[in-house]
């Protein structure tokens, strides 16, 4: 196994399109401010949620943000408020695989079934979860069945701005998707220019129009 670790939300963003986390290793990551509140919001639920409170760590933690971010912030703690949530024993747990050569930060972690959970900053698909959020319950699954000492088969993705969570158990389709990644992804850190897949998502992607129509060469890309 290759001693670099791979980061299990590197597998989840490659399962959509390979040429985005080609793009992501020489751009630095900023956190959307979306993503800042739904996580800030994600720590108070199972206990009483106070509104006010919760704005103000926000606003501590950006410093920055856009007031306009305000509203969104209202939109998901009513949809939170509306729902029973589970309280998490811990948060913000790293976790590793050396088996499988993956690591990553899992969201929150309970001391009953379903173990743990993965905090999202997007809405919820009609149905069940989206194919990046598959390889994430998969990732954190095989570095937490390998800490616990047991296999653990499924976990919840908290959708924050919908208000939802979706309990999601690992398929036999999801464990061969990793391992396509995994070499994709081994490939990327060697040098290799990924192709852009036929089904990219492209119309919601941060990186649209700097890659189209479909790259194949590193001088389609800059
Ligand atoms: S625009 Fe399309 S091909 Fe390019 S990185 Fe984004 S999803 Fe991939």
């Amino acid at each position: 196994m290759n001693s670099q670790l791979i980061p299990v939300s590197e597998l989840a963003s490659a399962a959509g399109c390979p040429v985005r986390v080609f793009f992501n290793r020489s751009n630095p990551w900023v956190e959307p401010s979306s993503y800042t509140i739904c996580k800030q919001i994600s720590y108070h639920l199972g206990s009483r949620i106070e509104r006010d409170e919760i704005w103000q760590e926000i606003c501590r933690v950006a410093p920055g943000i856009d007031p306009s971010y305000k509203s969104y912030y209202d939109t998901c703690i009513d949809h939170c408020c509306n729902k029973e949530w589970r309280a998490a024993s811990e948060y913000d747990l790293f976790v590793t695989s050396d088996r499988f050569g993956i690591c990553g930060t899992v969201d929150r972690i309970y001391t009953e079934a379903p173990y743990f959970s993965v905090t999202r900053s997007v809405k919820p698909p009609v149905q069940g979860i989206y194919p990046g959020d598959r390889i994430r319950v998969l990732g954190y699954a095989l570095c937490l069945s390998e800490l616990l000492g047991m296999e653990l088969r499924g976990a919840s993705i908290d959708y924050i701005p919908g208000g939802i969570s979706r309990y999601y158990e690992i398929q036999p389709r999801d464990m061969r998707k990793f391992y396509s990644i995994r070499k994709v992804l081994a490939n990327i850190y060697a040098g290799s220019v990924p192709k852009k897949p036929l089904h990219a998502p492209c119309g919601t992607c941060y990186y649209q129009g700097r890659c189209d129509p479909g790259p194949t060469r590193l001088s389609d890309l800059f």
